[in-house]
């Protein structure tokens, strides 16, 4: 049977700790509950069924990121959210527990907070369905978004206005007129800040680049009437010693493959669509069933001949299918794709 789309059974209540042991952020802070909640579940490699050969595909590379500017982001996430009303934190559809900064829910205490799941077009609907569910016991209020088409980016004005009803009515009462709510926008670096505030703003000021790492300067953009909106460079929590955190952040692009192994990158991300096996993943590079029983970095090499990629000697050109294949992930020509699961 195909499955079209991932699924993963195990649950585990822990979350991502950051190296120094803070817990990872959870998703119950809002203004109206900030009680001790279960954390969301910490993210799991599939298990492979094991045979020596696999032995490659269990390397592990230790990934580290610490871009030096994320502290002085973090002051300034800190200084600028003294001016906001509410906070709205883009993650990453296919990866909301690895795409969020743990340090967020810590540094926006007390204020509300809109969760978007982006880039929906490339997640599993069911399973962002099941977050959608999972984040409102929660107390937190999210919205599925496809900010590249603008799917759903329709549903945040009034969102927000019903979750900041008491707080424009307070002010009203203290006699301000038509008072104006501002919000701010958080995110790890190519989760669609950008892309969300053009959408939003209908503007093309914030600069969408493909690459992380983008920079950019504090603006206001007013979004409807009542309604402004700061952009803020997104922050990646400064380090993370959890594998399968650093991985998911690879498969998708959050974070530059360069700073790990290409080729080992692949074989990971191999041992997870083998379990999957999307309809999409089978059929674009021509796997039999056997195929499917292979050690992920013979798959590799299999996928390298099945689609022409050799070099001198008619041996199968690897590195070049390794990039192929993270690069169709992130395009989600392999089918739509959630890693993780509530
Ligand atoms: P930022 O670093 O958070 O500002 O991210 P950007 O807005 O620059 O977006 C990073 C990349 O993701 C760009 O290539 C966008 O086109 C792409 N992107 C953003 N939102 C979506 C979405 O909803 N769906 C898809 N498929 N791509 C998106």
């Amino acid at each position: 049977m195909k499955k079209s789309s991932n699924q993963r059974s195990k649950k585990n209540t822990n979350h991502p700790q950051t190296r120094n042991g803070r817990s990872g952020a959870r998703m119950n802070q809002t203004s109206k509950s900030r009680s001790a909640k279960p954390a969301a579940p910490k993210p799991k490699p599939v298990k492979t069924k094991k045979s020596p050969a696999a032995a490659s595909s269990e390397h592990t590379q230790v990934i580290q990121w610490y871009p030096g500017h994320m502290t002085k982001t973090k002051r300034r996430i800190e200084k600028d959210l003294k001016l906001v009303d509410a906070v709205a934190e883009i993650i990453d559809a296919r990866i909301p527990i690895s795409s969020r900064n743990p340090d967020i829910a810590r540094l926006t205490t007390g204020k509300p907070r809109i969760v978007l799941l982006n880039k929906c077009d490339m997640a599993d609907p069911r399973t962002t369905a099941q977050w959608v569910s999972f984040l409102s016991r929660e107390n937190v209020r999210a919205i599925p978004v496809d900010c590249k088409s603008g799917r759903g980016v329709d549903r945040f004005v009034p969102v927000l206005t019903e979750m900041l009803s008491e707080r424009i009515e307070s002010y009203k009462a203290k006699g301000m007129v038509n008072p104006s709510m501002r919000v701010m926008i958080v995110g790890i670096p190519n989760v669609g800040k950008s892309t969300f505030i053009n959408r939003i703003s209908k503007k093309t000021k914030a600069n969408a680049a493909d690459r992380p790492g983008v920079t950019r300067g504090n603006q206001w953009f007013t979004v409807s009437k009542g309604f402004e909106m700061l952009d803020t460079p997104g922050v990646l929590w400064p380090k993370f010693d959890d594998q399968t955190v650093g991985e998911h952040l690879a498969f998708t692009g959050a974070i530059k493959s360069e700073v790990m192994d290409t080729e080992l990158l692949a074989i990971r991300l191999l041992d997870l669509l083998k379990e999957l096996r999307t309809s999409e993943f089978e059929e674009r590079y021509k796997l039999s069933e056997d195929d499917f029983t292979l050690p992920s970095y013979e798959l590799l090499e299999k996928i390298a001949r099945n689609r022409g990629m050799l070099i001198s000697g008619g041996e199968a050109d690897s590195e070049r299918a390794a990039y192929t294949l993270l690069d169709e992930f992130r395009a989600a020509k392999l089918g739509r794709i959630t890693l993780e699961k509530p």
